[in-house]
Formats: structure tokens, C-alpha cells, sequence
């Protein structure tokens, strides 16, 4: 979420502002809204002894809120233009993948979809860390992965069971676990003949391209065309054109969000004239008085708080300046590297370091500020607020600029046929 009133000048959160009520999702600031659903995890809403304390996003306060409104409530996709987008729940098993159990037991999870009003409920796993293409015999796994494969196949069955005695209203699906492309689809073949007309597949994330295909394929040809395959936390969404093939029905990604402020350099997606996606990088200004790391580095007298604001305001005025034509690149170039110059002064970097991130940030400044993509982007956020979504810093510029990158991955899909 963002609040939709900041104040960008002044770095500045509106009056009053109340975080739940007053900030907005990205379906609220983007119409259409930039996806089909949402996927919640459960482990990111449910504490539980404490095991998954660091995974969990929400305080107890809306946890509540959550489950006496019910979940589409709580999102706000309960407008009339929203009100038939997916909510998927799963049980979020990265969270307690350290553990020998899984976190949450299949009738916890059903009760839980059940309580909160989710539209479609994958049934609970355990992640196996393992992805042989040899496709090894059961036998040469460990025992911990033996368990985890049976567990997660047993939860899928007793979900299934609950699901339909309690005649639960959310479509079931069901959760694929596996140590090779040979596993998984056995593993998805059994799930099935349980009765599964919905199928996750999990454990996807460290696999590249090929690999996936590779699982795909064996999937493909065990599996009924009617049964519905969803990819979960599929990292290459940005090449899903070159999954068209395997009747991929649904998928869940992060990526176009995450990167606009996790990654090193592919922070703001751009059409490519044709077809595909480019990337830019955002310009990064950090504050003096919010960033961590400088603040760190000014406690242990690294960094003058004094010099730095002023180098800090010099770019965002020169910045802003270039955006009204009123100053030119070159200028904006050099305080930026000014700025960062003087950060990587107080940073523990040696000289090659220092120097290559400097000679890659002017490489990446140089065509961010030639293409000045956010001028020509229709989407409401550039729209609104201009040469801020590029800026890289707090949450605000660095939220907004991940909704547009949302904004643009979904054109992307419909360019391609994917609705
Ligand atoms: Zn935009």
C-alpha cells in the first residue's frame, strides 16, 4: 500500500493519515486494476508459536479485521468492478521450511480459507529442497525428503477429504511437491486421481527456463488437458512467452513489484516497441535521515549529516529541474555520482569496487535520463506524479514505481493474448 496523498516536496506522509484506512492497494490507484487476484499466505497472517514470527505481515489487530470482514473485504476488492477477482490462499511454507513439521495442519488451513472468505485454497506442503533432472529413484532421498514428499501428498488428501464433507465454498487445489521432473508429475498425477481438478506447482523458484520447461513437459504429458495447472512464484514470469505451449492456466509472481526496488538495476519496466519488456533503473537518492545505512555510517561518524542533505537536495533539485527542462543531464549525472561518490567514501567498498559502481551508475543514469521513460508512460502513477516514480527511495517512490511495473506487465500479458 501507499498513501495516495504524500507529499513528494516534502517528503511527507498527508495529516492525519491513518496507515490501513487512509493508504490504498495498487487496484485502488490503478483502474483497471494491474492483476486477475491476489495471493495471501497464510504464514504471513497467522502467528504461530512464534516459528514463523518474522514471516508474519500482520498484527494481530488485523488479523481480526481480516477475519471478521472477510479477506475480500479487507483487500478492497469487494467494489463492484473487483468484486470477481481470485483470492487465492496457501499455507506460505517457505516460511517453516527450516522445520521438520509443517506449520499448519490441512484443517486449520481449510478452516482458515474457510473463515476468511477465500475464493480458492491450495491444500498445505512442505517444501522439498531438491531438483535432480535424472530423475532419481525415491529411494536416494534422505529421509527429511522422503517425508516432506509424503506429507505433502497426505495433506493433500485429507484437505481434499475436508473440503468436500464440509462442503467448504473455495475451489481446492492441490499442492505438487517433488525432487524431479519424473516426481512431479507422478506426484501430480496422484493428486488427480484424488479428485483435483487444480494443481500448484511448487518449488520452481531456483529453476531457470529449461529446467522448467523440462518439468512442464513431463507434467504435459501425464496430466488431463482439463486439469488446471498454477505456477507458484513463477520468477520468470517476464519470459512467459516462451511458456505459451504448456497450458499454464494461472500464475502468481512478485517479480514486477519486488525488483522495482530489490533489484541492482531493473527497477522501471518499459514496453519495447514490438513486443517484450525493457528495464531502466531507477535513480537512487536515498534520504540522509530514513536510510538506514547512512544513518548507521553518520552514528559512527562515517558521513556528515550536513553534507549530506546537501548533496542529497542538490540532486533531487536538479532532478526535478531537468524533468521541466530547466536543467540539463550532464548536470543531474554529476550530482548524482557526486551524492554517491561521497556515500561510497564511507562505505567499507575498496577502490575497484568503488570506481565500477560509479562507472555503472553514469552507464545507467545516462539512459534513464535520455529515454526519461516516465513521460511517456499512460499509467495513472506517472500520470500523477512524474520524475518521482524513478526516484529510488522510501517507500512511497519505490511502492508506486513496482504498481507501474504491474501496470506495464499486464499490458504485456494482454499483448500476448494472456487474460
Ligand atoms: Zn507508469
Amino acid at each position: 500500500m501507499v498513501d495516495p496523498n504524500y507529499d513528494f516536496l516534502k517528503d511527507r506522509n498527508a495529516k492525519n493519515r491513518e496507515i490501513y484506512w487512509d493508504d490504498v492497494y495498487a487496484h485502488e490507484l490503478i483502474n483497471p486494476a494491474p492483476y486477475d487476484g491476489l495471493l495471501v499466505s497464510m504464514s504471513a497472517v497467522r502467528k504461530k508459536d512464534g516459528i514463523n514470527a518474522g514471516r508474519v505481515k500482520y498484527a494481530i489487530k488485523e488479523e481480526q479485521r481480516l477475519l471478521r470482514d472477510g479477506i475480500r473485504k479487507f483487500l478492497r476488492l469487494d467494489t463492484e468492478y473487483l468484486k470477481d477477482r481470485i483470492i487465492m490462499g496457501d499455507c506460505g511454507a517457505f516460511a517453516y521450511v527450516k522445520n521438520k513439521e509443517p506449520l499448519f495442519s490441512p484443517l486449520e488451513v481449510a478452516e482458515f480459507y474457510e473463515d476468511a472468505g477465500f475464493t480458492h485454497g491450495i491444500s498445505p506442503d512442505h517444501i522439498i529442497f531438491r531438483m535432480d533432472e535424472s530423475n532419481p529413484a525415491k529411494g536416494s532421498l534422505t529421509t527429511d525428503e522422503k517425508y516432506r514428499y509424503e506429507i505433502s501428498q497426505n495433506h493433500a488428501e485429507e484437505f481434499l477429504k475436508l473440503v468436500r464433507q464440509k462442503k467448504y465454498p473455495f475451489e481446492p487445489i492441490g499442492a505438487v511437491q517433488g525432487w524431479s521432473p519424473k516426481s512431479i508429475s507422478e506426484s501430480a498425477k496422484n493428486l488427480e486421481s484424488m479428485g483435483y481438478e487444480y494443481l500448484a506447482i511448487g518449488g520452481l523458484v531456483p529453476l531457470n527456463a529449461r529446467q522448467i520447461k523440462v518439468v512442464l513437459r513431463s507434467l504435459k504429458d501425464v496430466l488431463k488437458t482439463t486439469t488446471k495447472l498454477h505456477l507458484l512464484g513463477f520468477a520468470k514470469a517476464e519470459e512467459i512467452h516462451e511458456f505459451q505451449d504448456f497450458n499454464i492456466y494461472s500464475f502468481d509472481s512478485s517479480s514486477p513489484l519486488i525488483r522495482a526496488f530489490k533489484d541492482s538495476k531493473s527497477n522501471y519496466y518499459s514496453p519495447k516497441n514490438g513486443k517484450g519488456l525493457i528495464y531502466y533503473s531507477a535513480i537512487r537518492i536515498p534520504q540522509p535521515n530514513e536510510n538506514s545505512k547512512l544513518l548507521q555510517g553518520i552514528k559512527k561518524g562515517l558521513y556528515s549529516p550536513e553534507i549530506l542533505l546537501e548533496k542529497e537536495k542538490l540532486s533531487l533539485k536538479l532532478l526535478r529541474e531537468f524533468d521541466k527542462k530547466l536543467s540539463n543531464k550532464d548536470d543531474v549525472i554529476e550530482s548524482v555520482l557526486d551524492y554517491l561518490e561521497y556515500q561510497l567514501d564511507g562505505s567499507s567498498k575498496d577502490d575497484q569496487r568503488k570506481q565500477r559502481e560509479l562507472k555503472d551508475t553514469q552507464v545507467h543514469l545516462e539512459r534513464t535520463l535520455t529515454d526519461c521513460p516516465w513521460k511517456t508512460c499512460e499509467c495513472p502513477i506517472c500520470k500523477q506524479v512524474g520524475v518521482e516514480v524513478i526516484i529510488f527511495r522510501g517507500n512511497n517512490r519505490n511502492r508506486r514505481r513496482g504498481f507501474h511495473n504491474l501496470y506495464v506487465y499486464k499490458n504485456y500479458l494482454n499483448s500476448l493474448g494472456i487474460h
